[in-house]
C-alpha cells in the first residue's frame, strides 16, 4: 500500500480541449468564440490537479489569484461533481467569476504557478472558473443573497468598473449600504464597453452585475461624479468613498495627420461597436464605417479587439502594426492566436511615421518604418530603434489608436486635495488610501492600466481597509507620506 502512495500520479499532459467556433464562419458575427466545456470535460480537467500545499518555499496557484480563491478546494469539489459548493468557495472570494473564467490573464497569474504547469499544461483554472459561473447561471437563481444586519454605514463607490464593483461586493457582504455612482448607462466599466461581445458577452456582465444588486447594492447609472456631484459632495452623505474611475483617457501618437477623419482612438471605436451596437445598424443607429482596409497600431489587447472587430464589420483587410516581434507582443496569447487564426495580417516591427490624407481630409495611407530591436530598455523589454531608409506606405481607410490609456481627469480634478502621481494615476498607499481622509481608490484609476483582475485585487484589498475604517480604527496616514508617493511614482 505503501508503494502503491509513493507512485507518481500520470497526468494528461494537456488541458482538454475547449470547443470554439470555426474561424471561417466566426469572423462574420460577434458571438462567443469559445464555446464552453461540458461537464464531464470540467471533471476530467479537475482531475489533473494534484491538490498541492502551500509552503513557505514552494509557490502553488493561490499564489497567483489577487483575489486569493482557495484554488484546490473549488477544484477538489469539481472533482467530486459538487459544483454548487465549487462556486460557493469562488464566490467567497470573487465577484466576477464569469468574466475573470474569461479575460483573466490567468496564463501569468494563477495558471503560471501552477505546479503541473512545470512539466505540463498547467490546470485549466480559468477555464473551471467560467464553467462553474456558467453553471450557477444557468440554475436561473435571481432572488435576494443573504447579507448580514445593516451595520449602518453607507458607502459610495464612484465607478462601476471591476474595481468598483469588487468593492461594491466585498463591503455589501460585511453588512455595510453599498451605492455605486456610474457615468454610463450600464455598469461594467471596460467589461462592458471595451471588451467586445465575442470575448465576452455583455448578458454575462449584466448577471454578474445583477448579482451584485440581488446583496442590495444600489447603483445609479448616468452620473458622472465632478459633474453632478463632487467626491466632497460625497462624503457629506457617505462615511466612505471609493473612487475606481479608471484608465479611459486614449493616448495618441501625436504624428502628423492623426485629426484626419477615418482615424480614431481604440476606445472611441470599441465604444460605437459595444456599447452602441453599431454593428446592429439600423437596428441601432450608431453607423461605424471601417472601409476596405484597417490598420491597427498597438499589440496589446486592445489592439487585438480592434483588429477583430474590424474583421467582423466587413473590412477586406484588418493589419497590426507594432514596433516590437511577436515575442513582445503585451496581448494574452490566446487572443493573437485567435488574431491569427481569423486572418488577422501583423505587420510587427515597423512604427507609424505620419498620417496621409486625401484632398477630403478622409485618411488613405500610413506611412511607416521598419524597426529592429536594441538593448533592454528600463522596462525590461529590447528597444525598438528605426532602420533607417526603410520607410514604406500602407492604405487604410481607417486607422485606429491603440497605444495605451491614461487615468480619467476628472475626480482628481474636481477633488481639490487628492494627490495625483505625475502619470496622473491617484496616489494610494498599499489599502488604497488616498491623501484625502475617508478617501479610498483602486483599480486602473489608481495603477495605470493594468487588467481586470489587478483591478479586482486593488478593490478587495481597499474593501478590507474600508471596512475597518468604518468599524474600528478611522485613522489616517499623515499627508507627507502622500507628498512622498506622488513623487515617488
Ligand atoms: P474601468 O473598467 O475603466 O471602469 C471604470 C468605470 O468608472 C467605468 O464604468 C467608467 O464609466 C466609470 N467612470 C469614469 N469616470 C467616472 C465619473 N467621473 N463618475 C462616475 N463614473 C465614472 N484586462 C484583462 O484582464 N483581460 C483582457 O482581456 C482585457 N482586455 C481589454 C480590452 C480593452 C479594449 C480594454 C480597454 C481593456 C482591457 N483590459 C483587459 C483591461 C481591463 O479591462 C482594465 O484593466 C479594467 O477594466 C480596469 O478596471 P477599473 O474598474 O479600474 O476601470
Ligand atoms: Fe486565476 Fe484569475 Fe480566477 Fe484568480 S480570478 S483563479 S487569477 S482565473
Ligand atoms: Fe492544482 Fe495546480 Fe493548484 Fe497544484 S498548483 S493545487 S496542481 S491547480
Amino acid at each position: 500500500m505503501a508503494e502503491e502512495e509513493k507512485k507518481p500520479r500520470k497526468i494528461v499532459p494537456k488541458k482538454y480541449p475547449m470547443p470554439e467556433q470555426d474561424p471561417k464562419e466566426r469572423v462574420h458575427n460577434f458571438n462567443e468564440v469559445p464555446l464552453g466545456q461540458d461537464a464531464q470535460t470540467a471533471i476530467a480537467e479537475a482531475q489533473r490537479c494534484l491538490q498541492c500545499k502551500r509552503s513557505p518555499n514552494r509557490k502553488v496557484c493561490m499564489d497567483g489569484c489577487p483575489v486569493e480563491i482557495d484554488i484546490p478546494a473549488f477544484i477538489k469539489k469539481v472533482q467530486e461533481g459538487n459544483f454548487e459548493e465549487a462556486i460557493r468557495i469562488i464566490r467567497e472570494k470573487q465577484n466576477l467569476p464569469a468574466v475573470c473564467g474569461r479575460v483573466c490573464p490567468y496564463e501569468n497569474q494563477c495558471e503560471g504557478v501552477c505546479v503541473v504547469g512545470k512539466k505540463n499544461e498547467p490546470v485549466g483554472i480559468g477555464r473551471l472558473e467560467r464553467y462553474l459561473a456558467d453553471w450557477e447561471r444557468k440554475q436561473g437563481k435571481t432572488g435576494k443573497i443573504e447579507v448580514p444586519p445593516p451595520s449602518g454605514k453607507k458607502v459610495a463607490v464612484v465607478g462601476g468598473g471591476p474595481a468598483g464593483l469588487t468593492v461594491a461586493g466585498d463591503l455589501a457582504r460585511l453588512g455595510h449600504k453599498v451605492t455605486v455612482f456610474e457615468a454610463l448607462q450600464y455598469c461594467g466599466g471596460v467589461l462592458i464597453y471595451g471588451i467586445p461581445e465575442f470575448r465576452l458577452p455583455k448578458d454575462i456582465v449584466r448577471a454578474e452585475v445583477d448579482y451584485i444588486k440581488r446583496m442590495g447594492v444600489e447603483i445609479h447609472n448616468d452620473f458622472v461624479v465632478g459633474k453632478l456631484e463632487t467626491v466632497d459632495e460625497l462624503l457629506q452623505d457617505y462615511d466612505t468613498v471609493f473612487v475606481g474611475t479608471g484608465a479611459g483617457l486614449p493616448d495618441w501618437t501625436n504624428l502628423q495627420g492623426e485629426n484626419l477623419n477615418g482615424i480614431m482612438s481604440a476606445n472611441e471605436y470599441l465604444t460605437r461597436v459595444n456599447l452602441m451596437k453599431s454593428y446592429k445598424f439600423p437596428e441601432f443607429d450608431t453607423p461605424i464605417r471601417v472601409g476596405e482596409r484597417v490598420v491597427t497600431i498597438g499589440g496589446g489587447n486592445v489592439a487585438m479587439d480592434c483588429a477583430r472587430t474590424s474583421l467582423r464589420l466587413g473590412c477586406k483587410e484588418s493589419v497590426i502594426l507594432y514596433r516590437r516581434s511577436d515575442a513582445e507582443l503585451p496581448a494574452r496569447r490566446e487572443e493573437v492566436h485567435h488574431a491569427k487564426e481569423e486572418g488577422v495580417r501583423f505587420e510587427l516591427l515597423a512604427a507609424p511615421l505620419e498620417f496621409i490624407g486625401d484632398e477630403c481630409g478622409n485618411v488613405k495611407q500610413v506611412k511607416a518604418i521598419r524597426m529592429q530591436l536594441g538593448e533592454p530598455d528600463a522596462s525590461g523589454r529590447r528597444r525598438p530603434i528605426k532602420i533607417p531608409g526603410s520607410e514604406f506606405l500602407i492604405d487604410a481607410q481607417t486607422v485606429l489608436i491603440a497605444i495605451g490609456q491614461s487615468p480619467n481627469p476628472l475626480v482628481p480634478m474636481t477633488t481639490p486635495d487628492l494627490k495625483t502621481t505625475k502619470e496622473g494615476t491617484i496616489a494610494v498607499d498599499p489599502e488604497g488610501r488616498t491623501s484625502k481622509k475617508g478617501v479610498f481608490a483602486g483599480g486602473d484609476i489608481a495603477s495605470g492600466a493594468a487588467t481586470v483582475i489587478l483591478a479586482m485585487g486593488d478593490g478587495k484589498r481597499a474593501a478590507k481597509a474600508m471596512h475597518k475604517y468604518l468599524t474600528e480604527d478611522p485613522s489616517w496616514p499623515s499627508p507627507e507620506v502622500f507628498e512622498k508617493l506622488s513623487c515617488e511614482i
